[in-house]
């Protein structure tokens, strides 16, 4: 145990306790759309969902050559939200409802599916043509079932209008795609409440992120080694921190003998505590929807991509 997390327990528990963590749960690597790696914490046979989230992918970080590009084409989803945050990279999305895009480095696409579409997220012509490197995340956030057949919503946010802020001391920044952190303000809605932050800290330096109580929470370390929650859990890149709900702020770490830069996000919802009926890319809440979406996207009635 370093000073550095040593010091930190003190402090949190002067200060009441920050939450401990719950698990550290390592991601299985699995092939994804059209064949591209990726590193998932969740789902998987041992552990199904963190609600409200379904799944959580890393794509790459991986180097691809010129026209090795791959991606997920024509696919519906209906009943819940899907996040795509690029870190590196281009990707093109086309949809049903004859919406198309680009997200960029650091661009944050929010796609609510609600009742369904149809749509392709694929390299651009201009990645694909030059390759490069392909580094992203895809998170799904369970809809309730009031909202599961919403009309469908993007909201699209250009990296540049991600809200920013940065600790006092100038070690900690994190990016606010959803909820409230360090001051910062998201620009993105959320059906229901819900944090995503993504935290970047130098070494020797901490952050305590106020998270409520009934909010389930936990970190996937993108990048370096940090130390979490109340005891001081240490965990690296490609592992998934859940907190337990034992305390209102969440407490995250950078080692004063840390080797780089700790890149962590930091997720965290108000659980929905509905019943969760899963298939491929359908999430509702009973058997008999599954078969209705099925259906419905058999019989065209999801849509298809038509430009
Ligand atoms: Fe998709």
């Amino acid at each position: 145990m370093s000073t550095v997390s040593e010091a930190l327990r003190d402090e949190e528990i002067r200060a009441g306790g920050g939450r401990t963590v719950a698990g550290v749960v390592n991601s299985i690597e699995t092939l994804e759309g059209a064949g591209f790696l990726v590193r998932r914490p969740f789902p998987k046979a041992s552990f199904s969902e963190f609600d409200p989230f379904l799944l959580l992918d890393e794509m790459g970080p991986m180097t691809l050559a010129p026209g090795k590009a791959k991606g997920a084409p024509d696919h519906p989803h209906r009943g819940f939200e899907t996040v795509t945050y690029l870190l590196s990279g281009e990707m093109e999305h086309k949809d049903s409802q004859g919406h198309a895009g680009k997200l960029s480095a650091g661009d944050v696409q929010w796609m609510t599916a609600g009742a369904g579409v149809v749509h392709s997220e694929m390299p651009s012509a201009e990645f694909q043509r030059t390759g490069g490197t392909l580094h992203g995340f895809q998170l799904w956030v369970n809809l309730p079932r009031q909202n599961k057949m919403m009309q469908p919503r993007y909201q699209e946010i250009p990296a540049a209008r991600i809200p920013t802020a940065r600790t006092d001391d100038g070690l900690v920044t994190v990016r606010v795609v959803a909820g409230e952190a360090l001051g910062a303000r998201a620009v993105i809605e959320t059906v229901t409440p819900i944090m995503y932050l993504h935290f970047t800290l130098r070494p020797g330096s901490r952050v305590s992120q106020p998270v409520p109580q009934d909010y389930n929470a936990f970190a996937y370390i993108i990048d370096g080694e940090g130390v979490f929650g109340a005891d001081g859990e240490r965990a690296i890149d490609g592992q998934m921190v859940m907190f337990a709900s034992d305390g209102d702020d969440v407490m995250i770490a950078n080692p004063v003998d840390a080797e780089s830069e700790l890149d962590v996000l930091l997720i965290a919802g108000v659980p929905l505590d509905e019943p969760v009926a899963r298939y491929g890319p359908f999430v509702m809440n009973t058997e008999a929807e599954i078969y209705q979406a099925i259906e419905d996207y058999r019989s065209g009635r999801i849509g298809a991509i038509n430009f």
